[in-house]
């Protein structure tokens, strides 16, 4: 797979290349993650390199390649939405699915992209899309973008292949040191210390922001902890490492994670920040 337009996702790169070169490719993507924008990056450059006729594809040259990154090729269809939110409502869905049947025009392959799908594909329309993901028409590719794919209903995204983007973002001031502030708490004997660094999680996007930081910094002591150098901040990878190993660095991450979810499914910022308390001092805490 020909990368020159996509910058960083090294990991995520070499999936797709050994996708790619196994032939392997499914027929349903979720790309999750990164920014909104990015996710449109990857999602159009999934597309020019289903109908690419070069075989390094996407070539970006060929007539194919650049009528789908106009998003004007007659195979790659951009689902549309309606009303005030844009929603795929079941009967756009049911348009693709029996679109989807149709063999391609010009191309090998024909592509649906249906964007933004946690807040945007409801789940009558789900439901509605399952079967075809189960057993999807030869020579599709269905790309599904969103930022959480734990919005969607499990059973679409055990049938899909999901693409999870690096945050781009860099933290805010605010957020890192809210984020140093959980980190330290989570080390310290203290359990008060942590309770007041959890309820630091009390506006949606800082505790959003706050949870991608202490990612970041919890990645950093786990580097430290297995050998290689801490980046974001060494005082503090310093100080979880002497406290955690490598299976409880990996917990907290899952468990920061689970509640970036639970923030996205609305779950009250109290609720999840109680539940944090707890489970991180479980974490640390428990032989
Ligand atoms: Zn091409």
């Amino acid at each position: 797979m020909n990368f020159s337009r996509l910058e960083g996702n090294d990991n995520l790169k070499k999936t797709l290349m050994e996708l790619e070169s196994a032939n392997r490719m499914p027929h349903a993507v979720i790309i999750s993650g990164g920014s909104e924008e990015k996710r449109g990056e990857l999602s159009l450059h999934l597309s020019m390199w289903a109908v690419c006729s070069d075989s390094d594809k996407p070539c970006g040259k060929c007539k194919n390649c650049l009528n789908a990154h106009e998003k004007a090729h007659s195979d790659v269809y951009y689902a549309k939405g309606s009303g005030k939110t844009n929603i795929y409502n079941k009967e756009e869905i049911e348009r693709v699915i029996r679109d989807a049947s149709v063999k391609p025009n010009q191309a090998d392959r024909k592509v649906y992209v249906l964007e933004e799908c946690d807040k945007r594909l409801p789940v009558i329309s789900q439901n509605a899309f399952l079967k075809t993901l189960e057993e999807p028409p030869q020579d599709v590719l269905f790309i599904m973008t969103c930022e959480n794919p734990m919005a969607l209903l499990e059973t679409i995204r055990s049938r899909a292949v999901i693409f999870t983007l690096e945050s781009d973002r860099t933290p805010s001031g605010n957020a890192l040191s809210a984020a140093k502030e959980i980190a330290e708490g989570m080390v310290s004997s203290s359990e008060m210390r942590l309770m007041k660094a959890t309820y630091l999680l009390n506006e949606r996007a800082l505790a959003l922001d706050a949870l991608d930081a202490l990612i970041l910094l919890l990645r950093d002591g786990l580097a430290l902890c297995l050998g290689a150098e801490a980046e974001l901040d060494p005082e503090t990878a310093e100080r979880l490492c002497r406290k955690l190993t490598r299976s409880k660095f990996l917990k907290a991450i899952e468990l920061t994670r689970d509640a970036k979810s639970k923030i996205y499914s609305n779950v009250s910022l109290k609720l999840i920040s109680v539940w944090l308390c707890a489970e991180y001092r479980r974490n640390v805490w428990q032989k």
